[in-house]
């Protein structure tokens, strides 16, 4: 297939290049680096296989020649409120990726005939009142908050993304990503992942904000892409969750990190860095990816994090 990829220089991006082409496929790169950055691409270069677009999806999307299949992952994607890269911070152009580049990204798969597959979010499902979430799960999402930029821009995203398929019969899937970490993850991301560990390298506290009692379920990358491929081969319609449904608090998260790295600073508590609905507890249901994909998370976190680890370590020492 010769696939287009939004949000292809981003940290997911990155890594479904590296998938598809390892799997034989052209693939067509687009991104406008507003988090992203071409050095997750650079490996790339002079690959006969892999071309790249640079271009903001919130405007017409032209690409020449015959595409197969369009991924949409160009967003904002951290809501840390102290990272210039997160989306409260980026809040137009996150509501602009959702939606306008949503529908642009759509426009392309109609024209051509293509398979199309949305990078959705557990965020759509709030600050859930259902615990773990299943796909049938409608969510509880603040529609005015501040976490509504990118929660509603999504929401959006998938009934646009319906509305294709129903109306104009668009061969679509929806993914709904939960907590995915690993290397190129952008060191300045401020999400969980990349803010302990670069604070454990340091060997400074990790900043634990609330109390730490919220839950998050952190799924190895290699497994989400198996997932997300799994899906673009599939003929399901119906949004799944693709993430690791072993749900740890982020205090435990903390001292885990800490244990494997042999910090020996401990944790800083940061109640006010705690953005308003941060999601209480957080754990995919991953019944049906089991059954329409046959998937299941195969890494470990600590395994995980041993793979990533000297990634931050290496961007540690060039900054
Ligand atoms: P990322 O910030 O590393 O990657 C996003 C990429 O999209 C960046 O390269 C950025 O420059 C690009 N981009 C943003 N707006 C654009 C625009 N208007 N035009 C062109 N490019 C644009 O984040 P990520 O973690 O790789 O997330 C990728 C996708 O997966 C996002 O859609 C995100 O919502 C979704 N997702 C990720 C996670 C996760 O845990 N990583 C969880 C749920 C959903
Ligand atoms: N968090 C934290 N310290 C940090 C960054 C994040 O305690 O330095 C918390 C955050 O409040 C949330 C959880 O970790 O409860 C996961 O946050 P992240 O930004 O990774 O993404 P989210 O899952 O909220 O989308």
């Amino acid at each position: 297939m010769r696939i287009l990829i939004t949000g292809a220089a981003g940290f997911l991006g990155s890594h479904l290049c590296d998938r598809l082409l390892g799997e034989g496929h052209q693939v067509v790169g687009m991104d406008n680096f507003i988090t992203g950055r071409p050095a997750n691409l650079a490996h790339l270069a002079g690959n006969p296989n892999f071309s790249f677009i640079r271009h903001d999806v919130s405007n017409f999307i032209f690409v020449a020649g015959k595409v197969d299949a369009v991924m949409h992952f160009a967003s904002p994607a951290s809501p840390n409120e102290q990272s210039p890269l997160g989306y409260v911070n980026l809040p137009i152009q996150t509501m602009k990726a959702g939606a306008l580049g949503t529908h642009n990204s759509l426009g392309v798969a109609y024209a051509n005939q293509a398979r199309f597959l949305l990078a959705s979010t557990s965020e759509i499902y709030g600050d859930p009142l259902e615990h773990p979430q299943k796909e049938t799960y409608w969510g509880h999402v603040n529609p005015i908050g501040k976490r509504s930029v990118y929660d509603e821009a999504k929401r959006f995203a998938e009934a646009l993304t319906m509305a294709y398929h129903r109306f104009h019969g668009v061969d679509t899937r929806i993914v709904r990503i939960f907590n995915t970490y690993g290397p190129r993850m952008s060191i300045d991301d401020g999400r969980v992942v990349p803010n302990f560990l670069k604070q454990a390298i340091c060997g400074e506290p990790l900043t634990v904000y609330g109390d730490g009692s919220q839950t998050r379920s952190f799924c190895y990358v290699d497994d989400l892409v198996e997932g997300i491929y799994r899906l673009l081969l599939s003929g399901e319609h119906d949004p799944v969750n693709i993430g690791n449904p072993v749900e740890t608090t982020i205090l435990e998260f903390a001292q885990a990190i800490n244990a494997l790295t042999g910090n020996p600073a401990g944790v800083i508590f940061k109640p006010e860095a705690r953005l308003e609905s941060d999601p209480q507890r957080r754990q995919p249901d991953i019944s049906r990816a089991r059954q329409v994909l046959g998937w299941e998370p195969r890494v470990s976190l600590a395994e995980g994090l041993r793979h990533t680890l000297p990634y931050f370590e290496k961007e540690l020492g060039r900054a």
